[in-house]
């Protein structure tokens, strides 16, 4: 998802450098390769598949080139044909270290600085770049650290996705299902002291631990989670990991319930970060434009930067409202509605520029009448589409056709639909989505992170509205989201 943005971001940097190409590399740790994230070419085709990877300590001239700039931290230039991995590209050849930079936490902290990848731009009509330009990569390269940076976060996320909820008992099951150890809070849980020397099926609570292990042995994926009510009938959440010796741990975590609220706190912060880094991106690109004198050309650039900036922000304060709506749910409190007369097309239109970035990978199929004017709250319907249309992209493969269909349902109702080609709801859980709060299938578990409560809000708007919200679904095939809503809402 985020790497389209990446994408975007070089075909930008093309654009205003004006150059034939341009890649942006991460630069590995571990390895000290270079890995291509995103790449543009207008003329010779190069794609992120045919650019390999780079090793920096190799003999060839771009392998030097890369160190050169590494080392003093700016521009490097080659003016002949040159090597990147086993593609030659045209000159002139630009090299620009990608630097992220944090200010200090702390006052009397240093700035961190860190190399995090390269920029490289070739094929510069007009043959030389000159001081603007070096200005230019540079603003950018930084744009770039950010998002790579951002990257970085991401898979952090997934990792730390695992441990968000903190685990509050810990056990490890011999494979002959004795209990090797146990924390205090895995006791507690558990309701037996010590549990120790114990197979699990002498504790288990009807056959909740036996049925988990054998899943994470069995099941094929070495892991498996499952909620878990205790005796005195608390809601957690437990997983089972399989281990090299055969052995399984089993952590208990609270339910999704219980801490509702963090989990809301750390997908907000994650859902904004994107728009900010958009909109932060944006203007800094302007700021050095403006500095580097404005050329006539540049203007239709700006504005289109000054546009997304715009469209972003409009985004961030959807997404609060959206946010302080759902902790409102989650108060036993009732949505209250702004009902206005609006197009839902033109509504349409504005999340799908929104979503530019998400829904780049896929093909859009957009179905809709030329205008269908509605009564309803249009910022909270705006916020169906955006839930039902983000999902349809996160569950389903970059390639993968997206159709959204508006249309007059019957007399009374119209309907907004989002159908994706992907990894389909099993029947059983159909009925859970948008009604129990926190509830993921397994399958998407695998695809994508999430929290389980977009849908329970875009339930609620749409009953709020005095209609009803229908999933259609097939494992492996795709599933249809459907919100049938009153085109007329009564005072
Ligand atoms: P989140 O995606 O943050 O987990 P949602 O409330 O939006 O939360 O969705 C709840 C769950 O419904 C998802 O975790 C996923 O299991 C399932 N789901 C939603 N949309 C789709 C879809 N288009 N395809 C497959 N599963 C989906």
């Amino acid at each position: 998802m985020r790497s389209a943005i990446l994408d975007r971001f070089v075909q930008k940097v093309a654009q205003i450098v004006q150059t034939d190409g341009a890649a942006c590399f991460s630069l590995g740790v571990a390895d000290n390769r270079l890995h291509p994230q995103a790449v543009m070419s207008r003329r010779d085709g190069i794609t992120r598949d045919s650019l390999g990877h780079v090793d920096v300590d190799s003999k060839d001239e771009f392998a030097a080139a890369v160190r050169n700039a590494l080392s003093q931290r700016g521009p490097v230039v080659l003016t002949e044909p040159t090597a990147i991995d086993e593609i030659t590209v045209d000159p002139p050849l630009l090299v620009m270290p990608i630097v992220w930079e944090r200010e200090p936490l702390e006052s009397e902290e240093e700035p961190v600085q860190r190399t995090v990848g390269v920029l490289t731009l070739w094929g510069k009509r007009g043959g030389q770049y000159d001081e603007d330009d070096y200005k230019l990569a540079e603003t950018l390269s930084s744009q770039a650290a950010a998002l790579l940076v951002e990257e970085q976060l991401d898979e952090f996320d997934d990792i730390q996705a695992a441990f968000s909820t903190v685990p509050v008992g810990l056990m490890l099951v011999a494979p002959n299902d004795e209990i090797l150890v146990a924390n205090a809070a895995a006791m507690k849980v558990i309701g037996t002291d010590p549990l120790q020397g114990l197979d699990i099926q002498a504790v288990d609570y009807g056959n909740q631990l036996t049925e988990l292990v054998d899943e994470a042995r069995n099941g094929g994926e070495g892991s498996a989670t499952a909620s878990y009510v205790s005796r005195n009938n608390e809601n957690y959440s437990a997983s089972a990991q399989l281990t090299q010796e055969g052995q399984i741990i089993v952590a208990f975590t609270q339910s999704p319930f219980s801490t509702a609220a963090e989990e809301l706190t750390g997908q907000v912060a994650h859902e904004l970060r994107t728009p900010l880094t958009v909109i932060q991106g944006n203007l800094q690109t302007i700021d050095a434009m403006i500095e580097g004198g404005i050329h006539p050309e540049d203007r239709e650039i700006i504005e289109e930067f000054i546009g997304t900036a715009l469209i972003q922000s409009a985004r961030m304060f959807r997404l609060i409202a959206e946010t302080l709506n759902i902790s409102r749910i989650h108060a036993g409190k009732e949505l209250e509605l702004e009902v206005e007369e609006f197009d839902l097309v033109e509504a349409l239109n504005q999340i799908l520029e929104e979503l530019a970035d998400y829904l780049m990978g896929h093909e859009l199929d957009v179905q809709v009448p030329e205008e269908l004017v509605i009564e309803g709250d249009r910022g909270k319907i705006v916020s169906i589409f955006d839930n039902f249309l983000k999902n349809a992209a996160k569950y389903s493969d970059t390639g993968t056709t997206i159709t959204v269909r508006i249309y007059d349902y019957d007399d009374e109702n119209v309907a907004i639909e989002v159908t994706d080609e992907g990894i389909g709801i099993p029947p059983d859980a159909l009925d859970k989505i948008g009604r129990e709060a926190g509830f993921r299938t397994d399958i998407s578990k695998k695809q994508a992170g999430g929290i389980g409560l977009g849908m329970v809000y875009t339930r609620r708007v749409t009953e709020a509205h005095g209609g009803r919200m229908e999933i259609e679904s097939e494992v492996g095939k795709g599933s249809t989201f459907r919100a049938i809503i009153p085109r007329r809402q009564e005072d």
